[in-house]
Parts: C-alpha cells; sequence; structure tokens
C-alpha cells in the first residue's frame, strides 16, 4: 500500500476520495497572513507557519488531511507597514465558508480551522456560526480561536528551552516566531538584524491598542516581543506545544 500523503492539493482525485473512504474524514485549514514581520522576518511568515502547523495538527488527531493554508488574512492593523496585504472580514469570511462547504460537500465530516496569526482569531471566532449553518449537515465546523492561550503555548515552550529568555516572547516577529522561522525556512531569517520591540508584554490592553491604533503605534519596527537568542531548539518547541495544545482543544471542542 502506498504512504498515506496528508496534503490534499498534493494527491489526486482519486486519492482523497480514497482517503475519505478509509476514515479520513477531518481536515484542518491553516489561516495565516503575508504581513510584515520586522525589520528580520519576511512577510510570509504567519502562511508559512500555518502550512507547517497545521500539518502537526493533523499529525496528533489522526485521520487528518490539510487543506491549503489561506495565506493571506485580516491584517488590517499592520497596513501601516509597507507589503502587507489584508483582506476585509467578509472577503476573508467568504473564503473560510466556501472552504468549508467545498470540502463538506466531498464528504468530510469535520473542518477545523487553526489561525496561524493572530488577527484571524476574532474573524474566526465570529463567523463560526455562520460556518456550520453553511456547510452540508453532518459535517461539523470547529476552529482554535484563543489567542491569548496560543501566546500562553509558546511562553511555556520558551520557558522549558531557554527560561532565560523567556520574557522575549512578545506574540510576533518575537524569540518563539522568530524561532519557529529558522526550522521552517532559515534562509529568510535575516538575524543580524534582530533587535527588541516592544517588551513591555502583550495583554489585553495591549491587544485592544493594536487592534484599534494599529501596529505601528505601539511598536515602530512591528515587533512585539524581541528576537534575539532565537534558535531551532526554542522553534522546534514551540511548533510541538501549539500544535499539542492546538490539537487538544480541537478534540475537546463542542
Ligand atoms: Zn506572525
Amino acid at each position: 500500500m502506498t504512504r498515506q500523503r496528508l496534503l490534499l492539493e498534493e494527491m489526486t482525485w482519486p486519492e482523497v476520495e480514497a482517503s475519505i473512504a478509509r476514515g479520513f474524514t477531518s481536515v484542518v485549514v491553516a489561516a495565516g497572513a503575508v504581513e510584515q514581520h520586522g525589520p528580520h522576518l519576511p512577510l510570509l511568515v504567519d502562511a508559512a507557519r500555518g502550512d507547517r502547523l497545521a500539518l502537526e495538527v493533523a499529525r496528533r488527531l489522526g485521520k487528518t488531511l490539510v487543506a491549503p493554508t489561506i495565506r493571506v488574512g485580516c491584517s488590517e492593523h499592520h497596513m501601516g507597514f509597507a507589503g502587507t496585504l489584508s483582506l476585509r472580514d467578509s472577503t476573508f469570511k467568504a473564503i473560510c465558508t466556501d472552504y468549508a462547504v467545498s470540502l463538506a460537500r466531498h464528504g468530510f465530516r469535520a473542518v477545523l480551522f487553526v489561525p496561524s496569526h493572530g488577527g484571524n482569531f476574532e474573524p474566526l471566532a465570529t463567523m463560526l456560526d455562520d460556518l456550520r449553518d453553511a456547510v452540508a449537515p453532518g459535517c461539523e465546523v470547529r476552529a482554535y480561536t484563543d489567542l491569548h492561550g496560543f501566546v500562553a503555548l509558546w511562553k511555556e515552550a520558551v520557558a522549558e528551552v531557554a527560561p532565560e529568555v523567556v520574557d522575549r516572547v512578545g506574540g510576533h516577529a518575537d524569540i518563539a516566531e522568530s524561532s519557529e522561522m529558522l526550522c521552517i525556512r532559515p534562509e529568510l531569517v535575516r538575524d543580524d538584524l534582530a533587535a527588541a520591540g516592544y517588551v513591555a508584554g502583550f495583554d489585553e490592553t495591549v491587544a485592544e491598542r493594536i487592534f484599534r491604533d494599529g501596529f505601528r503605534a505601539v511598536t515602530p519596527s512591528g515587533v512585539l516581543g524581541d528576537a534575539r537568542g532565537m534558535s531551532r531548539a526554542i522553534g522546534e518547541r514551540c511548533i510541538a506545544r501549539a500544535a499539542d495544545g492546538i490539537a487538544a482543544a480541537l478534540r475537546s471542542a463542542p
């Protein structure tokens, strides 16, 4: 028997049909972004991290395929920085709906959205009921929507590998995210340009300011946290921790 592929877009239609028949009836959809990530990381960070995260989550859930990552997301709060692309919430919702409806029509029984970009969490939470109404009966839609829980997973991971730099986890282009990129696309990390950004900590107040006034009002470099000290060891632990936490949450979601 040939090896089971998990990446939907690399499969043929008979392979997808056979996989569904064999019980691969769940599918993960990562929702990323193409947006600024400070002076040391490229714009594709959240899209590339979404590809990896979705695969890791699917492996943990078992019998789960991976749909193509939604590469551009809701990044209005990053538009103060050149190159950022942003979808309106209505566009993002339309894309998520069309993904879920398409997948459900082929017989998938669970469509699982995993945001790999902070700006997609709230829109996903808001649209979830409508997504559920839109898909064929018998298919459930779930989403991981705990942004602060996600940042907490990164903090735990960095604390395990390098406790002396755990205060450099800030949630954006920080030591956690930069370390992940050292694992995923190392040739794109300009590590000599890593510097401290806004380091006073990511909490509800900062999140509110960012979404209201834009990222640049809080951090002129576009960095929340500090990427100095990044390493592949930290990155692998961050990816694993995030995937563990998200898989567990998706398993127990209502
Ligand atoms: Zn990011």
